[in-house]
């Protein structure tokens, strides 16, 4: 299976062809939450060693809507202790959380890999680019909000920038930003 096929085969799951889209540019190291079976093979395809599997607890179901996670409270715990998902959540740049797709998700039209890849081809990545004040704002509520941290800000502004460089735009701006934000993963049971 080569990248084109493995992205035809991604039923549904917008963030994560987003996510792989912005990772092919930027070279960042995307998490994929959610069973493997739900998106994160294909994306290994596509960008090898760059994404990581990480299921929220050993049989991959936590927080599917569709499929019903038996582990028990105890097993999770030790499961999210073990280092190497530490090390997973150190590296990760953006975090995707995948579901198991419905048969309506099959049926959509989706963009080709090669109009992903043209898009990319155009992108204009400039080594260091301005943050336009409303993004600054932005970036500070996050950090109350939600207690970003400093490798978490940094991430942001990694991927805003690569996000705004697909939008060939000359500075990154707000839309960019909150974005960039949504990929974060600060909250929740980590
Ligand atoms: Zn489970």
């Amino acid at each position: 299976m080569d990248a084109q096929e493995a992205w035809s085969k991604i039923a549904g799951n917008a963030i994560l062809k987003r996510a792989i889209e912005i990772s092919l540019l930027g070279e960042h190291m995307v998490t994929v939450t959610g069973h493997p079976d739900n998106g994160f093979m294909y994306a290994r395809e596509i960008l090898g060693g760059r994404v990581y599997s990480l299921p929220e607890c050993p049989c991959g179901n936590f927080g599917d809507l569709t499929n019903t996670c038996n582990c028990r409270t105890r097993e999770i715990q030790r499961y999210r202790n073990d280092m190497y998902q530490l090390e997973v959540m150190t590296k990760a740049e953006i975090f995707v959380e995948t579901q198991t797709p419905r048969w309506s998700d099959y049926e959509r039209s989706w963009e080709s890999f090669g109009q992903v890849m043209r898009r990319i081809k155009l992108a204009n990545y400039p080594e260091s680019m301005k943050i336009c004040s409303n993004g600054q704002v932005l970036i500070d509520k996050a950090i109350q909000a939600f207690g970003l941290r400093m490798r978490q800000v940094h991430n942001v502004l990694s991927v805003a920038h690569t996000i705004s460089a697909l939008a060939c735009a000359e500075s990154i701006a707000v839309e960019h930003v909150a974005e960039a934000i949504q990929y974060q993963r600060p909250w929740g049971n980590f």
